[in-house]
């Protein structure tokens, strides 16, 4: 089936014209009427238009464009709720954008649309992105392919939902502390965060604005290599956003890992942890050293405070990202009698529960008197965080560990403790503050239930090439990547 297919594959068979981009697209809306009422991971999606827009590419595959000019031509490609389509309505799953639509594109959606991407459909998100569940979404829960009474992960649940259970052929989502990497493990697909400044921010609702980064879920290596290309380099849209040449990424998926050095953080392996998890990572580690990398222990001596440091800076960044939501700008408007009435009356019944925790989180580490002993000092034990990873880099080409503690956990399990969720980003975080590139991959399944497990690997600051090679190496030499969802 064609929804099933990884980019690669499906690009092959449309330039050789053994399908049309509209039979892909109709057999993603299709696979989305048979499972998505039991995963729910879509919030909405216009099949007239995303037919339209697949018989679209089909004229241009029709005229004469390759796939080598434009390497998405009929590609249907599904995004997380928080990203600027135009044209397509923004919820970040929130109440307080009520009907909100976008008048422009984000730039990487720019970008796979220049390279032929058929973008259709608004998956489902944690509110603004501050979850691990996707429980926190106004709009109810995504639930996991694999088990539909567990999480999907999240924030960006829906996205890794709807690649798992080949609702679409790959999908866009945002990491801000393990939202692409984390969902990814939990569902069983390929998630992957750039390094900060990679993939340009402009037309991404902000959470931390110095954690964000937006990146692909796929079904495998080689299409995040693709998707991680297309959607990089300098935008003047985003002052972050970093001037390094963009490499061809898939290009050094040459499976040869030879020699290089693969660390181990001895602070990772924490208490905790499940031990179906730690078995499954011990033994990817293993088949990593039997392709020829060499295992190096290595410190990350500030993992302790990871967590803390993350709630804070987090926290703060998004207490003033969201102060633009005020009923005057944007969405929705609950009236009151002055204006001060209006914002509270918006922002009290537009908000849910953990972005108001949030807010109120954030607001009380800037405030005066608060702002040195929190805000201040996570900042400077953030520093301490990058420059662990960085010395870490001296020794080591990559480092590897679990994504996440444990796999999917039940709906409802954590809901009511914000503390333990928080705790189940212990092996994500510390990548977003230090600004480097992580991905995801499938490494084994626990048994009974049988859920995926995913494997983490972490590169130098713009070493995305030398851990995709890695990433791509492991996944060939095994075959988790084939098992589906029992849908
Ligand atoms: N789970 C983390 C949080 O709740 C990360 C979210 C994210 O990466 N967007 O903040």
């Amino acid at each position: 089936m064609l929804n099933q297919l990884t980019i690669s594959e499906l690009t092959a068979k449309l330039s050789s014209r053994e399908c049309s981009a509209r039979e892909a697209m109709q057999s993603c809306l299709d696979q989305v009427k048979r499972v998505d009422g039991q995963i729910h991971a879509f919030l909405s999606h216009d099949d007239a238009r995303a037919l339209a827009d697949a018989e679209a590419a089909d004229k241009e595959i029709a005229s004469g464009t390759t796939h080598k000019q434009k390497p998405l031509l009929g590609v249907p490609i599904a995004v997380k709720d928080v990203l600027s389509v135009k044209d397509h309505p923004l919820n970040c799953c929130s109440k307080i954008l009520g009907k909100y639509v976008s008048p422009y594109d984000a730039t990487a959606i720019e970008k796979l649309r220049g390279a032929g991407a058929v973008i259709f459909g608004r998956l489902n998100m944690d509110e603004f992105a501050m979850g691990s569940s996707t429980e926190n979404s106004a709009f109810g829960t995504t639930k996991n392919p694999w088990d539909i009474t567990r999480i999907p992960g999240g924030s960006s649940g829906g996205s890794a939902a709807a690649v798992a259970a080949d609702e679409c052929s790959a999908s866009l989502g945002t990491d801000t502390g393990g939202s692409i990497r984390q969902p990814a493990a939990l569902c069983g697909c390929v998630g992957l965060k750039p390094t900060y400044g990679r993939i340009s921010r402009y037309g991404l609702v902000a959470f931390a604005s110095s954690l964000d980064q937006i990146g692909p879920f796929t079904k495998d290596v080689r299409d995040s290599a693709l998707l991680l290309e297309l959607m990089s380099g300098i935008d003047h849209r985003d002052s972050t956003s970093v001037p390094q040449p963009v490499p061809n990424y898939a290009s050094a998926l040459n499976g040869n890992i030879k020699g290089l050095k693969l660390g181990i953080a001895k602070e990772y392996m924490v208490g905790g942890m499940d031990p179906q998890v730690k078995a499954a990572v011990d033994v990817a580690v293993k088949q990593l050293e039997s392709l020829g990398a060499e295992i190096v222990e290595v410190s990350l001596p500030h993992t302790d405070y990871a967590v803390a440091t993350y709630y804070i800076v987090a926290t703060a960044e998004a207490s003033a990202n969201l102060a633009r939501f005020d009923g005057i700008r944007y969405g929705a408007r609950v009236e009151g009698a002055n204006p001060f009435e209006l914002y509270c009356n918006t922002r009290g019944a537009g908000f849910g529960a953990e972005v108001k925790r949030r807010i109120i989180l954030g607001t009380y580490v800037l405030s005066s008197g608060y702002y040195d002993a929190y805000y201040l000092r996570a900042q400077k034990v953030r520093t301490l965080i990058r420059q662990d990873f960085l010395k870490a880099f001296e020794k080591v080409d990559a480092i590897v560990t679990p994504t996440s503690p444990t796999a999917a956990f039940k709906i409802g399990e954590k809901s009511d403790d914000p503390l333990q969720m928080y705790l189940s980003d212990i092996f994500t975080i510390s990548c977003n503050l230090a600004g480097i590139p992580g991905v995801s991959i499938p490494c084994g399944f626990t048994t009974n239930p049988k859920l995926p497990i995913g494997l983490q690997l972490l590169g130098k600051p713009f070493g995305e090439e030398t851990m995709l090679k890695i990433a791509h190496a492991y996944e060939q030499s095994t075959s988790w990547r084939k098992e589906k969802p029992p849908l």
